[in-house]
């Protein structure tokens, strides 16, 4: 069973039944999932939950739709692994890793999907759709084919090869948009005017679709050991995971299952798509939009739909906003690699050259507990590293051209 109640505008506090509504009559504000947390108190434990399946679904309490049959390809219950070698490159005392890349589309957006998808069957949809940066796309897609759902899911023309074939392998409409992100993102809009019958999980559905984030700060606080983290570093594209991020530890503690305080969340940007991160540091009330242009394809929103609030929260706790070059992205995607053994996409990169750049202006504590969340797979992204991530030598197929490359690489004495 849900603690779902309804819907509530975040801006005026009006509340609607769980409808298909995404923005308020009277306000127009965003709409969000609301929960009665006075009930949920000691009937949701901690044992309840460890009883649950080993995916988002173990928290489908304080999700909207968990029904008896949710649609499920096995988001969540990601590792949460703790870092030994990056943490001492990084001069850092107690580091995580939360790794998303190991969802079943190998990204975190199959936490939203499910989420999503499940509470458009539940208002009747038939049809998925969703505008996307490209990992939303293929997440849309898998789940759609998963229930035999057509989908329509709508993406800037220009994205890399790897992530259009992984959205159109799954068979549903890709379309793409000769334009930017944003782009899409406005014509998702006037297409939902012309076709409220499909789920546009993104849109239409985003009060549902958002909520699926918070199971990462769920799965984060269980991991270790039921406690809070001090710090937890985020990155942002339309804000969404981070405020619903921020949502979720307040949930917890509010409902006493957790021990320790709300952590200090802090933002990851690209710089050549960095419009919070700018509002940020100019101590601005409002995100003024910019055009992207980086290789963090999947955080390219340059109008992000959640940034006040991702404002809001940054300033409420203290924290801070990372915005950093594509080389640093680039290097620090090799980083994570070689120190973790983990293989992120560009968005992993954004994350880890942010940690690493808030850590060495302070405003990241170095002897605080820091958790980063590795929010998508490095296949996706492999147009951006092909030509640099090669053979170290192309040899002839002796054992003399074998030592030969091998005394060259110093792996053996020079003779
Ligand atoms: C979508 C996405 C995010 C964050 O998106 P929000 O719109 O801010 O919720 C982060 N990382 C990856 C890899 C993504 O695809
Ligand atoms: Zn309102």
């Amino acid at each position: 069973m849900s603690f779902a109640t309804g819907l509530l505008c975040r801006e005026c506090g009006a509340t609607y039944s769980s409808e298909a509504r995404y923005s308020c009559d009277f306000c127009f504000g965003p709409l969000e999932v609301d929960y009665d947390l006075d009930a949920a108190r000691g009937v949701l434990t901690r044992e309840s939950i460890a009883s649950g399946p080993n995916s988002i679904w173990r928290y489908g309490a304080l999700l909207p739709d968990p029904g008896v049959e949710p649609v499920d390809l096995g988001a969540g219950w990601t590792p949460l692994r703790r870092s030994t070698r990056l943490a001492d490159v990084l001069g850092v005392r107690d580091l995580w890793l939360k790794d998303d890349t190991r969802n079943p589309t190998g990204s975190f957006k199959d936490r939203v999907v499910s989420v999503a998808l499940s509470s458009a069957r539940r208002l009747g949809f038939t049809t998925a759709a969703c505008a996307s940066t490209g990992n939303l796309a293929t997440s849309v897609a898998a789940h759609a084919a998963s229930i035999g759902w057509p989908s329509v899911t709508i993406i800037p023309a220009d994205l890399e090869k790897s992530k259009i074939a992984m959205a159109a392998i799954f068979g549903g409409t890709v379309l793409g948009v000769e334009g930017n992100y944003d782009d899409v993102n406005r014509l998702c809009v006037e297409l939902v005017a012309e076709h409220a019958d499909w789920a546009f999980v993104n849109v239409n559905l985003r009060p549902y679709y958002a909520e699926g984030s918070k199971t990462l700060s769920f799965e984060i606080c269980e991991q270790l050991g039921w406690r809070t983290p001090d710090q937890v570093v985020v990155p942002l594209a339309s804000g969404s995971q981070f405020t619903k991020v921020a949502k979720g530890f307040k949930q917890f503690i509010e409902l006493g299952i957790v021990d320790g305080p709300a952590p200090v969340l802090f933002g990851a940007q690209a710089s050549g798509c960095s419009p919070i991160a700018s509002a940020f540091a100019s101590g601005a009330e409002v995100v003024t939009p910019q055009r992207p242009n980086t290789i963090a394809r999947s955080l390219a929103i340059g109008n992000p739909a959640d940034g006040p609030y991702v404002l809001d929260e940054l300033r409420a706790y203290g924290g801070d906003c990372g915005s950093v070059p594509d080389s640093e992205i680039l290097e620090c995607i090799g980083l994570l690699a070689e120190t973790e053994g983990i293989f992120a996409e560009t968005a992993g990169g954004v994350t880890i050259a942010s940690l690493r750049q808030m850590i060495n202006r302070g405003t990241i504590d170095r002897d605080k507990s820091i958790v980063a969340i590795i929010s998508g797979h490095g296949l996706k992204t492999l147009d951006a590293i092909v030509d640099t991530a090669t053979v170290s030598s192309t040899i002839t197929p002796s054992l003399e051209a074998a030592e030969e490359a091998l005394r060259f690489h110093q792996l053996v004495a020079a003779s």
